[in-house]
């Protein structure tokens, strides 16, 4: 027998769609959506405003797999991580940052990564395997229920684990369930989309109807320094990023965020903040800054307090608006950069996990 087909996986005119073929009302849809998301009831069984045959018939027929929280960590600044189980018994890390300034989660759309950015845990993992786009939405809903959020507002970020531009379809997909009105509603101009520049997705992203607000992971102003830092750059090079950056679509207000972690004595001269303003001239952006975390394995230091100032400075005087991302959750490994979820087996002590949004 084959596995029943997984509801989750359906956005709502599709799951419509599944309805009229069962023989049941397409609005049923809207109902379901509305338990499962607004309500976080995951159980046919207590979906009381369906008849008790088409509920018997929803069971018989689907599946609605929901992510087990393995572990909750807590920080100490009101940060949360989540390790979630999926249903193949893969885990991944999803991060609840309560103010920056607004609420934010902050979720995976892989299990590990291929990109293998130098600075980066979570590239040290490989890349397992994609997530579903039930399996994205899923952080949200199981995060939102957990914290008791759901009627509430906040946004997305997609800065955990994986790399979004890389599992393209399926992190699109996500964005729409989200977004569904008769789910949590979370509008793709209240989601951000981070990628390191994968461009042949980025030129796909730059069509969408439904467009998420746009990070890119900048980290070096040569074409050869993020060679080493960033290897996709091989591939697709900075000065064609620029350009595609350049090209990009974007709303009346809006820009797009360069994220530039900030690796001691590697990228963070004041020649690397000048050259970095000259790239993003004619470029409606902003920079945020990311200090590096440290982590064990990885082969670089976090510049002194006084070096990121003065590299912020040296944009600051350059017209560029500029951040520095203020680190949340560091004492639980929530931080943007450290989350890696490593077979509890090999690596006892750091089993933590994922990158993060505000880091
Ligand atoms: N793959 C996407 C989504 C991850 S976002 C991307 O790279 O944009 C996570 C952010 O944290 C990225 O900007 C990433 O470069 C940054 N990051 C990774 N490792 C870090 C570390 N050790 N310290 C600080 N930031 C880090």
């Amino acid at each position: 027998m084959s596995a029943p087909p997984i509801l989750t996986e359906l956005e709502p005119d599709a799951l419509a769609e599944t309805l009229a073929g069962l023989g049941a009302k397409p609005f049923h849809a809207r109902q379901i959506y509305r338990w499962i998301y607004r309500r976080g009831v995951a159980d046919f069984a207590r979906m009381t405003d369906l008849s008790r045959d088409l509920r018997a018939k929803l069971e018989r027929t689907f599946a609605i797999p929901t992510p087990a929280v393995t572990t909750r960590s807590e920080s100490a600044d009101g940060t949360v991580k989540f390790l979630l189980r999926l249903g193949d018994g893969r885990e991944v890390e999803s991060v609840f940052i309560p103010d920056t300034p607004a609420m934010t989660f902050c979720v995976s759309t892989q299990v590990g990564c291929a990109m293998r950015c130098g600075f980066c845990l979570t590239g040290r993992m490989g890349l397992l395997r994609n997530l579903t786009a039930g399996e994205i939405a899923a952080q949200v809903r199981v995060m939102a229920h957990d914290l008791d959020l759901a009627g509430r507002r906040f946004n997305i970020v997609l800065m955990g684990m994986g790399e979004p531009l890389h599992n393209y379809d399926e992190t699109m997909k996500a964005l729409r369930i989200l977004a569904a009105e008769c789910g949590l509603a979370v509008s793709p101009r209240r989601v951000t989309l981070s990628t390191v520049g994968v461009l042949p997705a980025l030129e796909r992203l730059a069509q969408e109807p439904l467009m998420p607000n746009l990070a890119v992971s900048l980290h070096a102003t040569t074409e050869e320094l993020r060679d080493r830092l960033v290897p996709v750059s091989r591939k697709y090079g900075l000065a064609d990023l620029i350009a595609a950056c350049r090209r990009f679509p974007l709303a009346r207000r809006d820009r797009i965020t360069f994220e530039y972690v900030l690796l001691r004595d590697v990228n963070d001269g004041v020649a690397d903040a000048r050259r970095l303003a000259n790239l993003l001239r004619g470029i409606r952006s902003k920079v945020n800054v990311i200090p590096l975390n440290e982590a064990p394995g990885i082969p670089y230091r976090r510049p002194s307090d006084a070096r990121i100032d003065r590299f912020a400075q040296t944009l600051a005087d350059r017209h560029v608006t500029v951040s520095v991302r203020k680190s949340r959750g560091r004492d639980i490994r929530a931080a943007c950069g450290q989350l890696i979820v490593e077979g509890a087996r090999q690596a006892p002590g750091q089993r933590a996990a994922a990158l993060l949004g505000s880091s």
